[in-house]
This record gives structure tokens, C-alpha cells and sequence, in this order.
């Protein structure tokens, strides 16, 4: 059989639960990935393809990454997903989603009507055809709201600050809502400010593509505010990792993730201006902006994640890679 050649529920059905002992020693698994051709999603099969994992993608191709992927796609919105294909899987894990916080402010029915609707649905036919699949689902950091200068472990306050992060909460509640009223396996993913290859520039980008861009464009920086404002960033990797761990059973059912070190917008823009040699520009700042954000991890790293913190290496690493044309998938050399 050809691993990655999904050709129906049989040829998912056949990979399922064989002991992978010629190889890395842990179970081979078939995986349903939503949102499987975003940032996260194609780096997350591609990698649990390269460890012999079956996976599937489902994706509606709203944010597509240019990272091609190695494992096969099914064209659609996660609520599309049907019945008779979760049955024959053993993990499905949920990322689509819409996931900028600009524009949830903007089109927050958008937002509600994906990230809480879709998700509701897709957690309903869980519920009917595959109620022992083991779900995963990503959600946030930015739950918390702005932090008070300490890490933030699992039990800090939930003080969501905008339409994206109450829409990933409620996502989130409706996941945990299922897990005791229906018994569903479920696993909550909190995952801090992730950055790296193939991640979204642009209005609605993540911040770090964006200013890359901006300097890669011989542009102005444009900083939201002061830029006093700060997040925990970890690259792609280590939010990989954390993906891996919850697939092959190794994560608590609620985590963080991210790298425990704190950022600040400045001098992240400050370092992107300095590699491109352009200016900054300040702009108005983003209303109601979460301030801080700093991780407390140690209940992932009691389960052996692993927690990496040479952001600027691999901030400096990552605008290295930006001048260079793309055209094939990144590698990851260390997953736990
Ligand atoms: N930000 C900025 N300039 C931009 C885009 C974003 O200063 O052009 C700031 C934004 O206000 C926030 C931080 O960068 O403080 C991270 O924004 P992003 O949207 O990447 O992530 P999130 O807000 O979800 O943490």
C-alpha cells in the first residue's frame, strides 16, 4: 500500500495502529488535519508524515501556505467533513480557523460563524459517527489576555480581549463541554505566538512575517502603539512538537505551549530594521491590545516537551531564509 495515497476509508483503515517498531518505536496512527494547508497545519503533516504517520488535510484553501505538502488534501470547510471518514481515523486534530485579530475586530461574525459554528459542527458529527476518535484542538494564547508580568500557566484567568480570542474560547469551552458531557477524548492545545517558514505576511499576517516583508519591500516597520506590547514567540517547530506529543497520547489534556521568554514588538521590529536597513513607522495602536504575554510551560515539559529559547537565532535564521526563493518543504531536524 502506498502510505500517503488516500484512496478511501480502506486504505486509511489498513495503516491504522500498526506498531511502528522498524522505525521510530511509536504508533502509526490515520490523521484527519483541518486547516491542513495553513501555516501550521502543512508543517504539522508533513512532519507527522515523515513519521510514518497516514494523514489526511481538509482544507477550504482561504490562507494557504506556500510550504507544499506531502500527504493528500480534501477541498473543504471542516464542518464539511463527514461521518464515515472519522470513523475509519484515529486522531483528528482542528486547526482551521480564522486567526487574526484585526480582522476578527472587523468581521467578527466571520469569526464566530468559523471558528465557533464550524467547530460545533464538526464536534456534533464526532459526537454521532466517531465518539472515540482522539480530538485535538488548537487554541490560543490569547484566551488569557494580557498577563501581569509572570508566566502564564493553564489556570491563569481567561480575559479574552477580542472577537478572534472569544471565539477561540468558546470553541474551546464547547470542546471541553463535550469531553464531560459526551466523554470525547479531547486535548486543548494553548499555543503561544508561533513564527517560521511559510508563515503568512501580509494585512492580516502574523506580525514577524509582516515586518520581514515590510523590509524585504525596502517599507517602513509599522509598529502598532509603541511597541511596548510583548509576546512569547517560539518558532513553528516547537508548536510541531507540542502537536506530535497530543497525537501519540504524550500531552496532558490541556497544555501551553510556547518558549517562556517575552518579547517586545520594539525590538523585534527593531532588529527586522536593522537586518534591512529600513525605518519604523508608528501607528495608531490596535484597540483593546493585549499587552503581555509570557508562557508558563512546565506541565508540557514535565511531559518531556521541549522548550527551546534562542529566539533571536532564529528570528535572524528565519529573515535568512526569506531572501532566499522557496520552493520546497521545510524541514524540522529536531521533534521531540
Ligand atoms: N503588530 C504591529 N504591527 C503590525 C502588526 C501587528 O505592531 O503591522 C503588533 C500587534 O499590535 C500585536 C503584535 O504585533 O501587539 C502581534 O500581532 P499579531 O497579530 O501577529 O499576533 P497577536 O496579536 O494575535 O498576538
Amino acid at each position: 500500500m502506498t502510505r500517503n495515497n488516500f484512496a478511501g476509508p480502506n486504505s486509511f483503515t489498513l495503516c491504522s495502529l500498526i506498531e511502528n517498531r522498524y522505525n521510530t518505536g511509536h504508533t502509526l496512527m490515520r490523521i484527519i488535519i483541518t486547516g491542513a494547508r495553513g501555516f501550521a497545519g502543512a508543517h504539522l503533516g508533513n512532519a507527522l508524515t515523515a513519521r510514518n504517520h497516514t494523514v489526511l488535510g481538509i482544507d477550504d484553501l482561504s490562507a494557504p501556505s506556500g510550504n507544499p505538502v506531502r500527504f493528500p488534501i480534501k477541498i473543504g470547510k471542516a464542518r464539511s467533513l463527514k461521518g464515515d471518514l472519522l470513523k475509519d481515523t484515529d486522531v483528528l486534530i482542528h486547526l482551521a480557523a480564522r486567526i487574526n485579530v484585526d480582522e476578527s475586530i472587523l468581521e467578527p461574525s466571520l469569526y464566530f460563524t468559523e471558528n465557533v459554528g464550524d467547530t460545533l459542527e464538526l464536534l456534533e458529527t464526532v459526537r454521532r459517527h466517531a465518539p472515540r476518535i482522539k480530538f485535538i484542538y488548537a487554541s490560543t494564547s490569547e484566551v488569557y489576555g494580557s498577563g501581569d508580568n509572570s508566566p502564564m500557566s493553564e489556570v491563569h484567568p481567561l480575559r479574552p480581549a477580542s472577537p478572534y480570542a472569544v471565539s477561540k474560547l468558546a470553541a474551546e469551552q464547547l470542546c471541553a463541554n463535550y469531553r464531560d458531557i459526551h466523554g470525547l477524548d479531547m486535548t486543548i492545545a494553548r499555543n503561544f505566538n508561533t513564527f517560521g517558514e511559510y508563515q503568512r505576511d501580509g494585512m492580516y499576517g502574523g506580525v514577524i512575517p509582516k515586518f520581514v516583508s515590510q523590509g524585504l519591500a525596502k517599507k517602513p516597520i509599522t509598529v502598532f502603539g509603541d511597541g511596548t506590547q510583548s509576546r512569547d514567540y517560539m518558532h513553528v517547530s516547537q508548536a510541531i512538537n507540542g502537536y506530535i506529543m497530543a497525537t501519540e497520547g504524550r500531552m496532558p489534556a490541556l497544555f501551553n505551549c510556547g518558549s517562556g521568554q517575552s518579547h517586545r514588538i520594539i525590538d523585534i521590529a527593531k532588529a527586522i530594521a536593522k537586518k534591512f536597513h529600513v525605518p519604523i513607522t508608528h501607528h495608531e495602536p490596535r484597540p483593546n491590545e493585549v499587552q503581555y504575554l509570557c508562557v508558563d510551560c512546565r506541565l508540557a515539559q514535565k511531559h518531556g516537551y521541549p522548550v527551546t529559547t534562542d529566539f533571536w537565532a532564529m528570528l535572524d535564521s528565519y529573515c535568512d531564509w526569506r531572501k532566499e526563493p522557496q520552493s520546497s518543504p521545510h524541514e524540522f531536524a529536531h521533534l521531540a
